[in-house]
């Protein structure tokens, strides 16, 4: 016992520093990459369940780091947040997923929907509103285009002034989606009391729902409880043709997933879509 407690000691201060530093590095590096226009947004179609034609998109950010290549915001979302650049990061990502919209609205891809993700800290900064009623100003999206994603704890932190902030982004014709329903603490009941319009079902009640009743059970309930509520029901993580056929014969509304696209560049976007659209 007292070999392998050193052992653990041995190896646990290292990793402890090795991951500090990592830490610092990432968080000097992303400050360049701000700087130096080294973040570039992905699209994920999000497909009509029924008819599968592609009816927007969710922006995706990459980094593309100049020595360690294409890195995933898994590895930098976090530092982002705890190092306070996430409101630098966010506006960018909300100012090109907009633009990048309009243009495709006025040329190749008309009535394209545009999903971005929001993480806490940039919900519950001060300047949130006043940045989205500059970009719906500059970019003209018609209501309904525009939806943020957040996560239910978003909403728990601040029951008042979650539902204040969102009905200020509604009044900007704003729609907001419950991300990753159904893996937070919190209860069914501010579903009715928030002005929310889509709840998306998470990727991990997603991916058994062809052979585990278990999922199947709540699959059923979330998309049964979204419509009682006149939500649109997305699901996210679709990769199997079965799990696609399951969704739609239950009714769910929207889907994305590996089945259909991965995120792709902007580009690589659009010639899918208009490649399957012909
Ligand atoms: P999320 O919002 O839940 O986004 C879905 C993630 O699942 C994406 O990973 C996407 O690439 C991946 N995905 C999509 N379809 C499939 C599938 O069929 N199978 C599997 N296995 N995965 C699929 P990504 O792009 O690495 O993003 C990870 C998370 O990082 C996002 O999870 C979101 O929470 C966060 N994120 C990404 N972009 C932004 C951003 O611009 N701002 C903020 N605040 N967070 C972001
Ligand atoms: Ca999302
Ligand atoms: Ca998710
Ligand atoms: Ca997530």
């Amino acid at each position: 016992a007292k070999a392998e407690g050193r052992n653990n000691y041995r190896f646990f201060l290292p990793s402890m520093h090795e991951r500090v530093k990592e830490r610092k590095t990432i968080e000097e590096d992303l400050r360049n990459a701000l700087e130096y226009d080294q973040l570039e947004l992905y699209y994920q179609p999000k497909i009509d369940c029924r008819t599968e034609r592609v009816v927007g998109a969710e922006a995706l950010v990459r980094w593309h780091h100049p020595d360690r290549g294409l890195i995933l915001p898994g590895e930098f979302i976090s530092v982002a947040e705890e190092c306070g650049l996430i409101n630098r990061l966010g506006a960018w990502v909300m100012n090109k997923a907009c633009q990048q919209t309009q243009i495709w609205r006025e040329t190749t891809l008309p009535g394209l929907r545009i999903a971005v993700n929001l993480s806490p800290a940039q919900f519950q900064d001060a300047e949130l509103v006043r940045s989205v009623t500059k970009i719906m100003d500059q970019t003209r999206l018609p209501d309904g285009t525009l939806e943020l994603e957040i996560t239910e704890s978003i909403l728990m932190n601040n029951p008042e002034k979650a539902v204040s902030t969102l009905n200020e982004l509604k009044a900007l014709g704003v729609r907001i989606a419950i991300d990753d329903f159904g893996t937070g603490y919190s209860s069914l009941n501010y579903l009715k009391r928030f002005p929310v319009s889509s709840i998306k079902i998470d990727r991990s009640f997603v991916n058994d729902i062809h052979v585990d009743m278990d999922d199947k059970a709540i699959v059923d309930a979330v998309i049964g409880l979204g419509h009682s509520l006149n939500l649109e029901v997305v699901a996210e993580g679709v990769e199997e043709v079965e799990q696609h056929e399951y969704l739609r014969d239950k009714g769910c509304d929207f889907i994305q997933g590996f089945l259909f696209a991965k995120p792709l560049p902007a580009a690589t976007f659009e010639s899918w879509v208009l490649e399957r659209h012909g």
